[in-house]
């Protein structure tokens, strides 16, 4: 074994599974993941946990793997995390854990997200549960939305003796992991195995509750709620502005996403009229539009994603970037819409736009691109999806006055989760815009232990 690379993961092959909707990685097998464990050194001066914004104990848990004590290492991981299956799925971990990983100095570093996802995945198959505060302390704690923030909030309440209710818009709990992450790369029986482990410990979700509308967060407070935590998240998609845009068959990334992944468009029989296109453009090069092209072309299409910068600064991870490639989705690059036309019924049949090259840095320090005279082109698409980013939807907040936000419409928060307001605290996508998984549970600890010392502190 050459201990400078990573144990290879075996995946299903690009052909068969740009036509299904079944998870691309398979995971490591117990032998797989010994091995890739006994990679690890286990230095004294860990850089792995300081990359890790929950701060598992990685080079503990990669040494009880290595000893075949998973249900040690479940525990291990446990401790720091309410959604271990998830994570090592979806983290962005060669920024994050594996970035700082000191065998990636000299080699690969440790595969530590498939072995944290070979852990959580072994707890699950062998009934695995996280055990029950053994008394609440009587004191309650309401929190808005369940996706990673919320749920990792409220674990960690339920895990001091407080008793939580989850408030979620949606018919499904689970946030951006149940409606925007398609099942190919997070299904979502693993998502509801992690939610329903939180249910086992206490915490109480009530669904189709939007606060703002049925309840207010003063409404929360009379009803006996000692703590609000808002974790609603950033589900409010942008739009370019361009003519065409109100056309039928131009989506946003959130609404396709949700038709597919909540609704279960590729089902037979399923009530959401996704049409089955045959070329679709994905506009943006984020996670979020490589999600909806995979997703398109698993519906039939051909593909294209347009970006107006070149493929350096597409803001995809690269292991979707290269997924996307070997499933054979187009990348226009240098590419930027101008306008969408239609048919005599209003329906989408094709895009203009124009090409781009790259000027001087602009204040992100990426190259800005400049639109290149006399350079546009109609793309023939009877499908555009946007998936040019999102921000916070502001009904959660409606009702409470005196509740700061941001100039971008997040609501203000300090790095505990404190908002403007006691009592009131915001974490996740909510409180930064759209970032990450394990953000979003980072937050959701800090507010956790923030609203325990606000408890406290009030007697
Ligand atoms: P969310 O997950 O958005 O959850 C917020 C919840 O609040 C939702 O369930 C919503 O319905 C609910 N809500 C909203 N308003 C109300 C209200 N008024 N009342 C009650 N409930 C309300 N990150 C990664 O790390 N890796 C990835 O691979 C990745 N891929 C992504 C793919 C897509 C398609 C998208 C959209 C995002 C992706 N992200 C990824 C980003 C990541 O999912 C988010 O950063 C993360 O989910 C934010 O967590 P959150 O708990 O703050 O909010
Ligand atoms: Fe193991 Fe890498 Fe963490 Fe060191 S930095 S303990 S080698 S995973």
């Amino acid at each position: 074994m050459d201990v400078l690379k990573k144990v290879p993961v075996r995946e299903q092959d690009p052909k068969v599974r740009a036509t299904n909707f079944e998870e691309v990685c398979l995971g490591y097998n117990q032998e797989e993941a010994q091995a890739e464990a006994a990679r690890c050194i286990n230095c004294k001066n860990a850089q792995c946990i300081k990359g890790c914004p929950v701060a598992i104990d990685i080079p503990k848990f990669i040494h009880e793997v290595k000893e075949g004590q998973f249900a040690e290492a479940a525990a291990t991981i446990a401790k720091s995390s309410a959604l271990p299956a998830v994570c090592g799925r979806v983290c962005p971990q060669e920024s994050q854990c594996e970035g700082k990983c000191i065998r990636g100095i000299k080699g690969e570093p440790i595969s530590i997200g498939k072995l944290e996802r070979f852990v959580a995945d072994w707890s699950r198959e062998n009934g695995f549960v996280p055990a029950k505060p053994e008394k609440t302390n009587g004191k309650k704690v309401a929190v808005i939305g369940s996706g990673p923030a919320g749920l990792t909030c409220a674990g960690d309440l339920a895990k001091m003796g407080y008793e939580v209710t989850i408030f979620e818009a949606l018919h499904e709990p689970g946030g951006v992991l149940t409606y925007g992450i398609p099942e190919f790369r997070l299904p979502k029986a693993i998502v509801a195995r992690e939610v329903s482990n939180l249910e086992k410990m206490g915490v109480d979700i009530e669904l189709n509750m939007v606060i703002g509308k049925v309840l207010t967060i003063p409404e929360l407070f009379e009803r006996g709620y000692e703590a609000v935590f808002v974790a609603s998240g950033a589900g409010l998609p942008m739009f370019m502005k361009i003519p065409g845009e109100g056309l039928v068959g131009v989506y946003s990334a959130n609404e396709y996403l949700t038709r597919i992944n909540l609704m279960k468009a590729y089902q037979e029989g399923s009530e959401t009229p996704i049409l089955h296109n045959k070329k679709v453009a994905v506009v943006g090069g984020g996670n979020v539009a490589m999600d909806a092209a995979r997703c398109a072309k698993r519906l039939g299409a051909e593909v294209h994603i347009v970006y107006r910068r070149s493929e350096a600064e597409l803001p995809a991870r690269a292991e979707e970037v290269h997924h996307a490639k070997e499933e054979g989705i187009i990348f226009d690059l240098l590419t930027n819409p101008i306008s969408i036309e239609g048919d005599e019924k209003g329906h989408v049949q094709s895009m203009t736009c124009i090409r781009m090259e790259l000027g001087e840095p602009d204040a992100s320090g990426r190259r800005r691109p400049v639109p290149m005279e006399g350079s546009e082109f109609k793309m023939e698409a009877d499908a555009v999806i946007m998936a040019l980013g999102t921000s916070p939807n502001p009904m959660s907040t409606k009702g409470t006055e005196g509740l700061e936000k941001t100039r971008k419409g997040c609501v203000a928060a300090d790095e505990n989760g404190q908002t403007s307001l006691p009592g009131v605290f915001a974490g996740g996508d909510a409180a930064t815009g759209a970032a990450t998984v394990i953000l979003a549970m980072g937050a959701g600890k800090h507010a956790a232990k923030s609203i325990d010392a606000y408890i406290k502190s009030k007697g």
